[in-house]
């Protein structure tokens, strides 16, 4: 997509092509699926063409890996925000491929792979191919089935770097704890990003969700980072400028006590949690030149 992405925990966007299949109710409302649309491009479904790109647009994370070197400073890219990786179709295999070679041609930039499809990322990279320590693997879990279903795939992969999960659209509590200490091979999750949905049709966050995970990322001294709260946000302290159209409320409950969450908007919104921002980021695993 191009430079100076505004998600606050990266710092470029790298598209390899457009287009998808939900596969689970994170993907709902699929904001890229909408964004295609806004533009006049149908490349979702498993009929659909995907989008490829020319030469130019590959050439630009090279320049993002020049501009790093010449700074001295290492830069997130997440990759795909139009696209999963792992998705599994024979069109794919050829751009897959060359995503691969630029990746291991750009050692400045962290590469961010997340992807529904992490039960595939075995299957899918080449034979004997292992992730370089600066790409980091990580997968969406928006309730706990998909924790269960998603999380041991993500474990099982062989990574000298960083495995993250994104928690967003988060659309229940979510047990994390059993993924965030080391597992008999010394691996867990090392990062943990939640979020509330925005856009359309968003689903309401009940504000002890996000509350739990970082809590359970501080117990278990794991990284969080808080997004956002999408389109709805607890309406207690909330100052909503005058005239604004927040239209709904929505109750939650924790024992008697009502919690209420009130659309407003993401920009609105904001990503203040338990009365701060959560910026924290993973250490990364490069190797000493
Ligand atoms: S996997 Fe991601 S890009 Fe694909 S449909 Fe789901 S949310 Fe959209």
């Amino acid at each position: 997509m191009g430079k100076d992405s505004r998600i606050e925990w990266t710092h470029h966007t790298f598209n390899p092509w457009w287009g998808c299949v939900k596969v689970s109710p994170a993907c709902d409302h699929c904001y890229a699926e909408s964004w295609a649309k806004r533009v006049g491009l149908d490349v979702w479904g498993a009929e659909a063409p995907r989008r490829f790109f020319s030469d130019t647009h590959w050439k630009e994370p090279l320049k993002w890996n020049r501009d790093a070197q010449a700074e001295g400073v290492r830069r997130r890219v997440f990759c795909a925000s139009m696209a999963d990786v792992f998705e599994n179709r024979p069109d794919l295999v050829e751009p897959r491929r060359r995503l691969l070679e630029l990746i291991d041609a750009t050692p400045m930039l962290d590469w961010l792979l997340l992807t529904k499809r992490i039960h595939l990322v075995k299957k899918l990279l080449p034979k004997g191919y292992q992730l370089p320590s600066h790409v980091w693997i990580g997968t969406t879990i928006e309730n706990d089935e998909y924790a269960r279903k998603r999380l041991r795939y993500l474990l099982e992969i062989e990574s000298p770097s960083v495995r993250f999960v994104s928690c967003e659209p988060l659309l229940s509590p979510i047990d994390l704890a059993p993924y965030l200490k080391p597992n008999e091979r010394g691996i867990r999750v090392d990062w943990v990003i939640a979020g509330g949905e925005s856009g359309h049709g968003s689903r309401p966050m009940d504000p002890a969700w996000p509350e739990s995970l970082q809590k359970q990322c501080a117990a278990a001294k794991v990284p969080f980072h808080f997004k956002q709260w999408g389109h709805w946000a607890p309406a207690n302290n909330l100052e909503v400028p005058h005239g604004y159209p927040a239209h709904k409320v929505i109750d939650f409950y924790r024992g008697n006590k009502k919690v209420q969450v009130i659309s407003v908007g993401k920009t609105v919104a904001g990503r203040i949690l338990r009365g701060r921002t959560w910026d924290q980021f993973p250490k990364t695993r490069i190797p000493a030149p």
